[in-house]
């Protein structure tokens, strides 16, 4: 038998028509909502487009030919099948079309209310799995409500708060965001902050812009790890667990080298003062996703194992279904036994509470 996988970066395809189901009546022509601009399919949030529909990504060019037809569907039994047919046992599901809009959104009551249509819909589906670890959306926009959201995810059987990778309208480093640090802390719930929310996924435009965008938006992972780790959240929080979702990881061990580096190095400029080097509590608390990464298993010496974690990114096609198990196989040869099954399987399973197989050690 292949390995046991558990994946740290999964997705649900969720119903478009999600929030003009389920949104208070005088909000549902405000929040996210499917709809056709200059003739395209679209997500819409207030008065602006989210995502367009229908990439010509057959435009690009391929060294292999096309994927198989991605998956869909929300049902349980839909994503057992996706899971089997992929060789993996388990997953932490975050939201597709979802986490592109809440974090777009300006107005902070109906940012509140999308997130709690969200995680009431989600624990309806999920909650209490111990095979798929459901993630909840958390608004960053309202600090009280925040708190409030990830105190009622227990009681929806959902076992992890999202955050945008990006709050520059209320940055991580501000004292409002304690509470919500300190709850997550008690409740021993992880924070996922997954790349390409909060921010603009296409801030460059032009020739290359594509490829400058990807690296753009993967990369800025590193910002989020030194806030929270320079400006002491992690510190202040021994319990707290944060992870960066499809953010690749090779840049990791630079980053750690580079915020001990401003940190001894430019101490004169450093506030506040730590009780150890940023490095070393995120080593403790966080981890960071990837799909394939040849330079972070290349340098999982140096950022510790336990701070990567496989992820798919199944059903999205930058991901590895249906072929997790050659992309391992690929990636991990010459990698021992016991660090591929962190990497793989416990780390994951450890952090989110996935049950594994009967048997499996
Ligand atoms: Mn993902």
């Amino acid at each position: 038998m292949s390995r046991i996988a558990v994946s740290a970066d999964c997705h649900i395809n969720e119903p478009a028509d999600l929030w003009t189901r389920g949104l208070p009546r005088a909000m549902r022509e405000r929040g996210p909502r499917a709809a056709t601009v200059d003739g395209r399919a679209c997500m819409v949030v207030e008065e602006r487009v989210i995502r367009r529909f229908g990439l010509a990504r057959d435009a690009a060019p391929r060294d292999e030919p096309p994927r198989e037809a991605p998956p869909g569907g929300y049902e349980p039994a839909d994503r057992v099948r996706d899971l089997e047919r992929d060789g993996v046992w388990g997953e932490v599901l975050y939201p597709s079309v979802g986490f592109f809009c809440t974090y777009a959104i300006e107005d902070p009551a109906l940012q509140v209310e999308t997130c709690r249509v969200y995680n009431d819909w989600l624990g309806d589906l999920y909650g209490g799995s111990d095979r798929h670890a459901a993630v909840g959306m958390l608004p960053d926009l309202d600090a009280q409500a925040g708190v409030d959201e990830l105190q009622r995810l227990p009681s929806l059987g959902i076992r992890s708060g999202l955050l945008p990778m990006h709050s520059d309208r209320r940055p991580y480093n501000d004292s409002s965001w304690e509470p919500l640090w300190e709850a997550a802390a008690g409740l021993g719930i992880p924070l996922s902050f997954h790349v390409g929310t909060g921010r603009s996924q296409t801030p460059h435009h032009g020739p290359g812009a594509a490829v400058v965008n990807y690296v753009v938006t993967v990369g800025s992972a590193a910002e989020t790890v030194t806030i929270l780790s320079g400006s002491g959240v992690l510190e202040r929080h021994p319990a707290l667990r944060v992870v960066m979702v499809e953010s690749g990881a090779g840049w990791l061990a630079w980053t750690l080298e580079a915020m001990d580096d401003a940190y001894r190095d430019h101490h004169m400029f450093v506030t506040p003062k730590l009780r150890e080097l940023p490095s070393a509590t995120f080593r403790r608390q966080g981890a960071v996703t990837f799909q394939r990464d040849p330079v972070a298993i290349a340098n999982a010496e140096l950022t510790g194992v336990g701070c990567l974690l496989w992820g798919s990114d199944c059903p999205h096609p930058e991901g590895t279904f249906p072929h997790s198990q050659k992309s391992l196989d690929e990636q991990l040869a010459g990698v021992s036994d016991e660090v591929t099954r962190r990497i793989v399987c416990t780390n994951t399973a450890e952090l989110y509470g996935i049950r594994l197989p009967d048997g499996a050690v």
